[in-house]
């Protein structure tokens, strides 16, 4: 409002001097000549330098401060200042004239000075106290200078001046609180304008980030993320490397601690991915616990060793509310334009380098190549083909028996699946785990209970033989995995005592409550379970003694390095058998010479190429005939 009122003030200055300039050379010098009174040339050479100061100023702010955000008060001050000095200069003309001239020039004088005064009113309107008392100190010294002189005549002219001067005053009163009134309403308007802008602008950046930032991470979303890759990828050759990040274990912690936990983690990720990328535009969040990032200009050497980098700093342990998490991260790389050209293939590649590398080893970096492809091409064969194996009748079971180390007579068979797909054996080792990636785990699994169930009926005539079944652990977490177990055990009139349920060590990676919570209600049930593959992975002591499984299956590595250190570890699980009171299983014996050292050391089963391989099931009695007959 300030600046306002200052350009008012300035924007009429000009005229202002040029009248002022005009009146005091015309009362001067055309009155005067030819012989011009010294002090009027005196006062008048003072009005000239001080008009010229006052051009000055105005031609300063015209150049130098009219379009800048200028100190408006400062100007004004500058302003006020010489036109008050100016009128003071008016006033001094004034009372001098009352005593000099004649009667013509003195009222010529005052009609001048009055019509000066007259059009300050507009012209300082943007200062009030100003544009009020300019009219006054112009003609008031002047006008009482009048009425005290001696002659009469001029005593009227006096008053007239004093009137003249009141007038203006009340009138340039009204003007100046228009004008002010005015500049205040347009200022608030100004203002509202502004505050109406700002709220648009507010506005417009919620909607933007609603459609293109992840509202956890803050990081881009999928759609505004391709959309900059594409921009990357039109506008430039320059190679780069597009990274797929997926967290290692976080599913865990989101499942046993909880989802404020995981969300805790996700945002940190962000964060320390922001830190790490200079280009916040080129890293989203793909979903879940899946993030991309673009290194810009990195070819494949910098890429892995920056990408190592990142997965160090994303390793680092999290610090939540009450625990301190640790997630790892393996990075799957792409490379633009060797590997892929468009962004959906470049980040399929990378997809695949990461599902590959996950495969091998967590928490490392892969670049793509095109054998990763013809992997994961088959890998898709497989899925595919394993979604109609039960329908197309491609699944089978075969039983390996275990044999009581005492006795040698076969206690039990372990149900070993197989899958013919077009004529051609695919190893459990690789179906089973895509059959787990996909899902199809749970379908598979239940068959393969239900059939153990079918064939063991089959087997109970003279003895008693159970039936041991490997069970993955997607298959335990599932809700509904107790009841599958109950209606293939009653659909077949199997008593629970029948059958074992294998997991392996696995499980110990996994939520630990939730297993624990199904292993007891199997064996509430009345099934035994045993811990597969055990001494391979990560079970503990104290973990072992919670789950109070009934039996543990030592890994064939040990039993084959039972000559050399596998004997300690062996003898080692012996002695935590008994305290913790569970049976022993060897697997994987395939001579008479581990068979006899397990015997020494008080393995209580073996199982093992040297006893059987797995047996078709039309093999079976007669495979029990003689095993029967024989001891
Ligand atoms: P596993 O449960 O440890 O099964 C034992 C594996 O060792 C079987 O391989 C068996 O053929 C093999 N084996 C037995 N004795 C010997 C031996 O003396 N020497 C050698 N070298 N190997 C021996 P297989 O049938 O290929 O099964 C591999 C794995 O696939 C199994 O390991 C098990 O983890 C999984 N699997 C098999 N059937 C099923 C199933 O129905 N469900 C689930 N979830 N997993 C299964
Ligand atoms: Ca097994
Ligand atoms: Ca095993």
């Amino acid at each position: 409002m300030q600046r306002d009122a200052a350009r008012l003030l300035y924007g009429n200055a000009v005229a202002g001097i040029m009248i002022s300039l005009l009146t005091s050379s015309f009362l001067v010098f055309a009155f005067s000549y030819p012989r011009v009174d010294p002090l009027k040339k005196m006062w008048w050479f003072g009005m000239f330098i001080l008009l010229l100061f006052r051009f000055i100023d105005v031609i300063w702010w015209k150049i130098k401060l009219q379009n800048t955000e200028f100190d408006g008060k400062k100007s004004i001050t500058h302003f006020v200042i010489g036109a008050n000095i100016t009128a003071i200069m008016w006033s001094i003309y004034l009372v001098y004239c009352t005593n000099q001239v004649n009667d013509v020039q003195l009222t010529t004088t005052i009609i001048a000075i009055a019509a000066t005064a007259g059009g300050s009113a507009t012209v300082l309107a943007a200062h009030k106290y100003t544009a009020m008392f300019y009219p006054c100190i112009l003609l008031v010294p002047g006008s009482i200078g009048l009425l005290l002189s001696e002659e009469k005549s001029l005593h009227l002219l006096g008053i007239l001046g004093l009137s003249f001067a009141f007038v203006m005053l009340l009138i340039s009163r009204k003007s100046a609180n228009f004008t002010v009134h005015t500049l205040f309403l347009k200022n608030e308007n100004s203002v509202l304008i502004d505050s109406m802008e700002e709220k648009v602008k507010q506005r417009t950046q919620k909607i933007y980030e609603l459609s293109n930032l992840d509202p956890l991470t803050r990081l881009y979303n999928r759609t505004a993320f391709l959309e900059q890759l594409k921009r990357v990828t039109t506008k430039s050759e320059k190679q780069f490397a597009l990274l797929f990040i997926d967290l290692d274990g976080f599913k865990k912690i989101n499942d046993s601690i909880g989802h404020k936990a995981g969300d805790d983690i996700l945002r940190e990720t962000a964060n320390r991915l922001n830190q790490f990328t200079s280009n916040t535009q080129l890293v989203c969040r793909w979903g879940g616990d899946e993030f991309l990032v673009v290194f810009a200009e990195t070819d494949e050497k910098r890429a892995v060793e920056k990408s190592n980098k990142l997965i160090s700093l994303l390793s680092e342990p999290h610090t939540t509310e009450n625990s301190i998490l640790s997630v790892g991260a393996t990075i799957g790389i792409a490379l633009y334009p060797n590997h892929a050209k468009t962004e959906d293939r470049l980040i399929q590649l990378a997809d695949m380098a990461m599902y590959y590398q996950k495969k091998q080893m967590r928490s490392a970096v892969c670049v793509f190549n095109e054998e990763m492809e013809e992997l994961f091409a088959y890998d898709l064969h497989l899925k595919n083909g394993l979604t109609k194996a039960i329908e197309n009748k491609e699944l089978r079971l075969v039983f390996q028996p275990i044999i009581s180390s005492q006795t040698l007579k076969v206690a039990a068979f372990e149900a070993l699946l197989r899958w013919q797909l077009k004529g051609k054996d695919i190893p459990p080792d690789e179906f089973i785990s895509i059959a787990e990636q996909y899902g199809l785990i749970h379908e598979i699994g239940a068959w393969v209970l239900n059939q153990a169930c079918l064939e063991v009926k089959n087997w109970n005539t003279e003895q008693e033989v159970i039936v041991c079944v490997n069970v993955s652990v997607i298959q335990l977490q599932d809700d509904n995995f107790i009841s599958i177990v109950e209606s293939a055990l009653s659909e077949n009139l199997i008593p629970p005592e029948l059958l074992h349920i294998e997991i392996t060590e696995s499980v110990f990676a996994s939520d630990l409550v939730v297993i624990t919570d199904q292993i007891k209600s199997l064996q509430a049930m009345g099934i035994q379970v045993s811990i597969d593959d055990f001494g391979t992975g990560y079970s503990s002591l104290s973990a072992m003694q919670d789950l109070a499984v009934n039996m543990v299956k030592i890994d064939r590595s040990f039993v084959n390095k039972i000559d050399s250190n596998g004997k300690a570890i062996i003898s080692a699980v012996m002695h935590m058998s008994e305290a913790l009171n569970f049976t022993v299983i060897a697997e994987g014996v395939e001579t008479q010479e581990q068979s006899q050292a397990l015997l020494n050391l008080g393995v209580h089963y073996f199982q093992g190429y040297h006893y059987s391989r797995p047996l078709e099931i039309k093999n079976i009695p007669a495979y029990l005939e003689e095993n029967q007959n024989n001891t």
